[in-house]
């Protein structure tokens, strides 16, 4: 594969400035941002958030988050097209927010930044508030991100469980459990933490039936895709206190909606999927895709390459 461009294509502009991302590809190739009128051939390199279906002339293309559910992959393979994701640039990002949402469950902390506006001293009732020292996280999905958020909880002194489809073991995770134990492994845990990419196997994983399974007062994070979690059963799980309470990153449709009753519901964080936001999110891009550049100019094959 012979790259003679690398065309940045706006989209971009969704995880970070677009100018810095052309700023840090700028090298021996040419380096150029592109909008929905540019053109393709075999000599390009599209760097890219959203899919396009004129990208499929180009040599390759890189998406710039870890999920690639939204690339249509048949599509890449029948066209010759290398397609290649940004997995293994989260493990510090994502991780971070989850520790956050989980510390502030734990001290009550989005409950009194909601009250800080009104200058209300309230404090919350004796016996909501505990420590994450002990309790148990079970973390689906034990990639880049879940890894990331199991030795953090571990760092905590939480008990930390997961879900893996290998089912083998690795650091810091006490029991690992394969996809099909996933109501025992969620049962007991304190928090259940999303971390696997939207599948045909994961997507609804967890409904009615899987929320009904956690713990009354366990916690749902998911900083996966919005639909491994089926929405209505979601709301109703917190509207009737079957959990108490659930942290999400990721939604069924972005933006939330303005008059989706998430924004209200006193035991959700919301964040409009920001997780992995970091002010050097193009310098990890760029690495990524240098990477790759000189491994198609040795003639190997692509990191990352899912197509
Ligand atoms: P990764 O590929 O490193 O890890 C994903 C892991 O999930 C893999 O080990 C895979 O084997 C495992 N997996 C697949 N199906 C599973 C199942 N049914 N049960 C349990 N494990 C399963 O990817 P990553 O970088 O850790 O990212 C994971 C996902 O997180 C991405 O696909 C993306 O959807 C999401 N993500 C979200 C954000 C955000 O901003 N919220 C940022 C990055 C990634």
């Amino acid at each position: 594969m012979d790259i003679d461009r690398i065309a940045i294509h706006e989209s971009v502009a969704k995880a970070c400035p677009l100018e810095a991302m052309v700023a840090a590809l700028r090298g021996d190739v040419p380096v150029e941002a592109v909008g929905d009128d540019a053109s393709f051939d075999a000599g390009d390199c599209v760097v890219t958030f959203s899919p396009r279906d004129a990208f499929l002339d180009a040599a390759w293309v890189h998406g710039i988050r870890a999920g690639y559910d939204e690339f249509d992959v048949a599509a890449y393979e029948a066209a010759g097209t290398a397609l290649t994701n940004s997995t293994g640039i989260h493990g510090d990002t994502v991780p971070e927010t989850v520790v956050g949402y989980l510390t502030a469950f734990a001290r009550r902390l989005h409950v009194y930044r909601d009250r800080q506006g009104d200058s209300d001293w309230t404090q919350e009732p004796y016996d909501t508030a505990f420590t994450l020292t002990g309790e148990r996280v079970c973390v689906v999905g034990l990639g880049t991100i879940g890894q990331g958020v199991a030795d953090r909880a571990d760092a905590l002194g939480m008990d930390v469980v997961g879900v893996r489809r290998s089912g083998d073991p690795t650091e810091c995770v006490r029991r690992v459990f394969t996809p099909d134990e996933l109501n025992t492994a969620v049962a007991d845990a304190r928090f259940v933490v999303l971390c696997c990419p939207l599948t045909e196997e994961t997507e609804g994983m967890v409904d009615a039936a899987l929320l009904g399974t956690m713990r009354d007062d366990g916690y749902l994070v998911n900083v996966a895709r919005g639909p491994v979690v089926v929405e209505d059963a979601l709301l109703n799980a917190l509207d009737t206190e079957t959990i108490a309470g659930a942290a999400l990153d990721a939604h069924w449709a972005e933006p939330l909606p303005e008059e989706h009753p998430l924004w209200d519901h006193e035991s959700a964080i919301v964040t409009p999927h920001v997780a992995a936001f970091t002010n050097r999110y193009h310098e990890d891009i760029a690495a990524l895709v240098r990477e790759n550049l000189d491994r198609t100019a040795r003639g190997e094959s692509l990191r990352n390459r899912v197509a």
